[in-house]
């Protein structure tokens, strides 16, 4: 039998998301060998016949590494003034990788006003739904330079899941520095397996979840749990896997075997239940 996990296979319009800890090295430097591992293997999902959107973090951490700071500093107004050092080098590098590839991409900064009030969350979706007809990939962050705590969605994975739904997209990919959720925290047990599929977020999913995040991140499993609420409300399957693992967009889209947690909605965005 042909196995295709929640139709991920037939996923037309993906939206993968890519936390700092994935881009930068322990110290805070951009790791242009894991950027282009993304970078190709997105294109290969493009060539492939998919439309594909890349929401990514890293701004912050790039304008880190251009003025060799080793800290992340607390202050709100220092992590924009390094945002806007950060996104343009970060833009730059993600267009000289793409281009290798003869693929174009286009910017999009978003906060969460954008994505709320419903005139310009319909400019936002235009522009998108324009970008990804001319086989754009539109590469996503926070506009962390204007976002204050009022208007900023403050995490990039709520705003990967929420900009799948802006999209309306078939799939959710969000690539971490682990390889998916974990009954329990892994680095107290080390023969504990990431929990394969979630269906429901029941409270002992929430308390596996538990705190924490890397040094240079902003995000830990809860804001990923965040986004798989909004996931699963709106019938878009996510997966959550590790960015480090060879070709791991392509097994994903395989839909033979997830190499993570996917959390799987009962019904699809267009209210097909999974076993019809
Ligand atoms: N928007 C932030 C950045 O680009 C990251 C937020 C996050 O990692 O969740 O640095």
């Amino acid at each position: 039998m042909d196995l295709d996990i929640n139709g991920l296979s037939k996923a037309r319009r993906v939206v993968v998301k890519v936390g700092t800890s994935n881009l930068t090295h322990p110290n805070g430097r951009m790791h242009l060998g894991h950027m282009e591992q993304l970078v190709r293997q997105l294109c290969d999902l493009a060539g492939g016949g998919r439309e594909v959107v890349l929401v990514t973090s890293a701004a912050i951490a790039a304008g880190m590494g251009r003025l060799e700071m080793t800290e992340r500093p607390p202050g709100l107004a220092e992590k924009q003034a390094l945002a806007a050092i950060g996104q343009g080098w970060l833009m730059q590098s993600y267009e000289r990788l793409f281009a290798e590839y003869g693929v174009t991409v286009a910017q999009v900064l978003l906060t969460r006003e954008d994505l709320e009030d419903p005139e310009r969350r319909a400019n936002a979706a235009e522009t998108m739904r324009l970008l990804l007809r001319w086989k754009v990939v539109p590469i996503v962050n926070e506009n962390d330079t204007v976002a204050n705590e009022e208007i900023r969605v403050g995490d990039n994975d709520t705003l990967s899941a929420r900009v799948a739904d802006l999209v309306t997209a078939d799939l959710l990919i969000i690539l971490s520095d682990v390889d998916g959720l974990y009954p329990a925290d892994p680095r107290e047990n080390r023969e504990l397996k990431p929990l394969e599929a979630v269906e429901e977020l029941t409270a002992e999913i929430w308390r596996a979840a538990g705190g924490s995040g890397s040094a240079n991140g902003t995000g830990g499993m809860r804001t990923k749990l965040a986004a798989a609420e909004i996931c699963l409300a709106r019938g878009i399957p996510m997966v959550i896997a590790s960015g480090q693992r060879q070709g791991v967009l392509a097994e994903v889209v395989s839909g033979h075997r997830i190499p993570g947690t996917l959390f799987a909605p009962r019904a699809n965005k267009r209210g097909v239940t999974r076993d019809e």
